[in-house]
């Protein structure tokens, strides 16, 4: 039986993956500094975090380790070439629950929006008062989705239920799709110009990092509001601070980071805050944020489950892995 090592696991990921295969959970992320600690495991299975550099896989390489497992779709922390040059074999789950991560999205241009987070805390210390609360209609606005992949296409049609304008921009359009859904694609740039409120829903490539930056948020209608949930890396925080400050950029919600690493899913209320940056964006009225948790829900966890130990189980039996799994 393959002997499988977790890396990068709380406890909501233990609880799902309850199988007879031998897995051991590490809490820590796997690198090059821990990769040693995978001695004597076929596998590792990583998460978004987790980097998969040269130098770490070359030590998976050497101490036997012939699969990597991620636990989840995006893979812009594995150096593919490496990996293959290394006779690594490299499985991910390409689609989980892309519903989970578009009504995430939602929820945070509505409590961004409508200010359910400062209303909440107002209203436990029995402050009742409206004041800064105001907000805006959805209905009528226009939306930027940029990427109709499978999230994308999904808040995209959240969207035309609010009765939004939706337009969208993606390098391989789903013409049938925008039709029936009646979403208009247009370039990069005009989309820019037209949206109220930006959504991104594109993989982090070399094309994409920075997507935001300088030059393209100053393109965008003064008062904006910005959404997040794809990659951190796909907006240039230190533009996105500046335009914050300008007022040019109405409000960001952001479930994702450009330096997330070390610090989303961890407990850090006990320390001193060593990013500037993020603790710059934390000040900010308009800027909410999340920490990587768009995915978290039973149904997601629950399909990333199946299908991790479906492709580990795939690979032991040496059967061909489903279509968009192995990259
Ligand atoms: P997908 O592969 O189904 O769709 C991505 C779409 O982006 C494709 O249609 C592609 O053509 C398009 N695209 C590529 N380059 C582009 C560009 N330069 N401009 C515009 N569009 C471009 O992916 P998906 O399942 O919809 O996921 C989208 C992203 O969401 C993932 O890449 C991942 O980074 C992120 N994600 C985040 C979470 C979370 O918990 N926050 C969970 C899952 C996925």
């Amino acid at each position: 039986m393959l002997t499988c090592c977790f890396y990068d696991t709380k406890p909501y990921d233990r609880k799902y993956f309850i199988h007879g295969a031998k897995f051991e959970f590490q809490e820590c992320r796997l690198n090059a500094q821990t990769a040693t600690t995978a001695s004597g495991a076929d596998c590792v299975c990583v998460f978004v975090n987790d980097e998969l550099d040269k130098d770490c896989l070359s030590l998976l390489a050497e101490q036997g380790v012939r699969l990597i497992a991620l636990r989840c779709a995006g893979f812009n922390n594995v150096d593919l070439q490496v990996a293959k040059d290394l006779g690594l074999k490299i499985v991910r789950v390409p689609a989980y629950s892309p519903n989970s991560v578009a009504e995430h999205t939602i929820a945070l241009l509505m409590t961004l929006n409508r200010k359910i987070h400062r209303a909440y805390n107002r209203v436990r210390e029995l402050n009742f008062s409206l004041n800064g609360l105001e907000g805006f209609d959805i209905h009528r606005k226009t939306v930027g989705i940029v990427g109709t992949g499978k999230i994308g296409k999904i808040a995209a049609q959240i969207f035309r239920g609010f009765g939004a304008t939706v337009l969208a921009y993606d390098p391989f359009p789903s013409p049938e799709w925008a039709e029936s859904n009646h979403v208009q694609y247009v370039n990069f740039e005009e989309l820019l110009h037209a949206c109220n409120i930006l959504s991104l829903h594109v993989p982090l490539l070399p094309d994409t990092y920075h997507l935001l930056n300088v030059e393209t948020l100053s393109q965008l209608q003064p008062g904006s509001i910005i959404l997040n949930t794809s990659r951190g890396k796909l907006i240039d925080t230190t533009a996105l601070i500046q335009g914050l400050k300008t007022r040019h950029i109405g409000g960001v919600a952001l479930d994702v980071y450009e330096e997330e690493e070390g610090v989303f899913f961890e407990d850090l209320s006990g320390e001193v805050l060593q990013d500037d940056e993020l603790s710059r964006l934390l000040t900010f009225p308009n800027v909410l944020i999340t920490s990587h948790q768009a995915f978290l829900t039973q149904e997601a966890l629950l399909q990333i489950a199946k299908s991790t130990i479906s492709n580990i189980e795939r690979f032991e039996m040496n059967e061909p892995f489903l279509e968009g799994t192995e990259l």
